[in-house]
Parts: C-alpha cells; structure tokens; sequence
C-alpha cells in the first residue's frame, strides 16, 4: 500500500534517542525536552512553549489555562478531527460548531464575529473561547477574528495541530506563524502529521503567566520547590526526554518535511487542477500552506467513494475527509452557526497520500488511479 501519511525518520532522529537513553534521562525531567521547546518557540516565532503528551493534551491545558470551564461556551470548527473539540468538553463547556468558509475550509470568521456581535447586543454571556483549527495544513482567516475577539474580551486559542510551518504571507499577520497569533497556540506531533515525536503535542504563547499555568498543570499542579505540595488538579500530561530527542531532530529538519509535502502537493495541483470533476485543495494567494494532507473535492460524495475505490484497487490508501462534528455522537445536540459548506466538504473530500519523501513514481500512481474513475 502506498500509505496516506507516513513519518520520515533516519540517523538523526536515532542519534538523539540513544543520547537521551544514555543520558540516562528518559522520563519527563531532561535536557531534550527544554531543548525541544526553546528551539520550537524560535522556530514558529513565540516567546514560550511547553511541551506536553500529544497534541490533545496540548489543547485540553491550553482551555483551562484561559478559564474555559464549566457551563461555558466555546466556539470550535464544525470541520475537524474529533480532537479539536474534545478538550472544551473535558473542562465541562458546552461546544458551539462554526461552519466552514469555502475559501480555506476553515472557520468562517463572518460567522464568529456575527455571534459575538449578537450576543453583545443581547446582553447574553460571550464564549470563554473561541477555537480556530487550521485545518489540512491551511492558514484560518484570522484577521477579522482578532479584532472581534479582543473588542468582546474574547480568549482566542489556536489549533495549529495539522498546520506546523504555515503562515500568513499578507496583511497586519503577515509573516506570522499559526499558531502564534491567538493567546495561545497547540501542536501536535502524532507520527501521522508534519513532523513527530512519536507522541506529544506543545502549548505556545508569548505570555508569561500563560506558560506558567499551562506548565504548572501540566506537571500535577505541584508548588514548584515543594516535595508533595499541590494547589490545584493537575495533569501528567508532561512530555518524555525520549519523545523529545525524537520532536528534537524532526524540528530540526522541519523546513525539509515542509518543503517535501509543498512539493508533493505542487505536484498534485500540476496533474489535477484542470480534470473535470476534481477541485484541488485551498491555495489562498494571502497564505502559505503546509500541506499536510492534500485534499481533494470530487462532484458528490458517490463519486468520492468510486474514487476512492479506484484508489485501494491500486493499492493506494485515500481517506474520506471527517465528517462534520454536528454529525458525531457526542455533538449531536451541539449548536451550529452558519449554514452547510463543511457537510458539503465532508461529502465530497478525499485525502491522497502526502507524505514528504512520496516518490515521484508511487505520485503518479496515485494520479493515475484519480484520473481513471473521475473522468473514466
Ligand atoms: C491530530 C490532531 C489533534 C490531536 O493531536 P494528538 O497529538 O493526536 O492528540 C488535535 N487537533 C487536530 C486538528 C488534529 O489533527
């Protein structure tokens, strides 16, 4: 099988880990792990980062440390991995879905600053949060975003999940990285996403307290100093040296696992922007993606699944995009602002593989097979 996303590892990933065994520190207390979160926070552009268990961790700190809590709303993106929204319900808020724009698929920002507008109108509470996911590798329209959120007194949280290396290219955010925009920012390193660690995510921010409360949390919310002294309920949700060394040497080839999947998905737009039938992903002329998983749009979701079995015949693994959240069990009941553009996507979207180092010839493989069923 030609596989949907798959990690690039080699000598420096393995150098790293053995120094970290032979350091003799594998858990969470070790030299990797500062080293990975200072050389992250450069890298993207923020004042701190802290490095946590996965990316969900990542998120679920990142919401309680701006006072997502109980019977609080917080705005997520209706299109999104499960995860995305998850967090808000561990810390007892309620979940309100915004659907997608179809310029980048992301958070239709019209929508979100309508609700806060409203709502300020009404005199009704305004969210603790509001999420914006980056979806595929695609820069959210944040602009307008920023402006609402900070007129309403609104904390706005980023996941930068899927989005590692992205960025804005125009406008005031020009030059700026996800995930450095919103208060705080959340990565994941999955081994399925840009760069990994084999598990692991990590909170950015350039404020301060911010970083304290996210790190104090997320070492059980022990005094710092004290032996088993706590002030709060915390979480082990800290990162292993070993994990580290492995974010450690990925981060350090980071502009080489971006660079492969840029050109993966150049490749893709050269053979499938003009088929009848098949849109290629978002490209807005304001952003640089980082293509994580390049995805494309077929007529309808029958003709998605003709093409995805085209493609499994072929021995390449494609996979529907999610569905929408306002589809999944547990957010049924969930309040959705706007309208149908992300169950439209979800229908009609099919992930092709984009790994960095895809060879050229599996690539062709795989547009041959697209080719095929969509204009057979
Ligand atoms: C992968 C992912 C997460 C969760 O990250 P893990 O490291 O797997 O916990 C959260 N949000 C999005 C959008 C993701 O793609």
């Amino acid at each position: 099988m030609i596989p949907l996303s798959e990690p690039s590892l080699g000598d420096a990933e393995e150098r790293l880990v053995v120094e970290a065994v032979r350091s003799g520190y594998v858990s969470s207390v070790g030299p990797m792990v500062r080293s990975f979160e200072e050389e992250l926070a450069a890298a993207v552009g923020a004042q701190h980062a802290v490095a946590c268990a996965s990316g969900t961790a990542a998120l679920h700190l990142a919401l309680l440390a701006v006072g997502v809590g109980q019977g609080r709303d917080v705005l997520v993106s209706d299109l999104t991995f499960i995860a995305s929204a998850n967090p808000a319900r561990y810390c007892g808020a309620k979940v309100v879905l915004v659907d997608s724009e179809p310029e980048t698929w992301n958070l239709d920002p019209t929508l979100v600053v309508a609700e806060l507008e409203r709502r300020d109108a009404a005199g009704e509470a305004q969210p603790a949060a509001v999420l914006a996911v980056h979806v595929l590798g695609h820069p959210a329209a944040l602009e307008d975003l920023v402006v609402a959120c900070e007129r309403f007194d609104v904390m706005l949280v980023e996941d930068a999940a899927e989005s590692l290396g992205a960025r804005w290219d125009e406008g005031v955010l020009a030059g700026r990285q996800v995930g450095t925009v919103g208060s705080l920012g959340c990565f994941s390193f999955n081994g399925n996403k840009v760069m990994t660690a084999g598990n692991g995510g990590m909170v950015v921010t350039d404020d301060a307290a911010l970083a304290d409360r996210v790190r104090h949390l997320s070492t059980q919310a022990r005094i710092p100093g004290s032996d088993y002294l706590h002030d709060d309920i915390g979480y082990n949700y800290r990162l292993s040296n070993v994990s580290a060394a492995v974010g450690l040497a990925q981060l350090r080839r980071l502009d080489e696992l971006v660079g492969g999947r840029r050109a993966v998905a150049e490749r893709y737009d050269a053979a499938l922007a003009a088929v009848p039938g098949v849109s290629v992903p978002p490209k807005a002329a304001w952003a640089s993606r980082s293509s994580w998983l390049y995805t494309i749009l077929l007529r309808d979701r029958g003709a998605r699944d003709a093409v995805r079995q085209e493609l499994r015949d072929a021995g390449v693994e494609a996979r529907p995009i999610w569905p929408a959240l306002r589809g999944q069990q547990p957010y049924l009941g969930s309040a959705v602002l706007g309208g149908t553009v992300a169950l439209d996507l979800a229908d009609r979207g099919l992930s092709l593989p984009s790994s960095a180092h895809l060879p050229p010839g599996d690539q062709d493989v795989v547009v041959a097979a697209v080719l095929a069923a969509a204009s057979p």
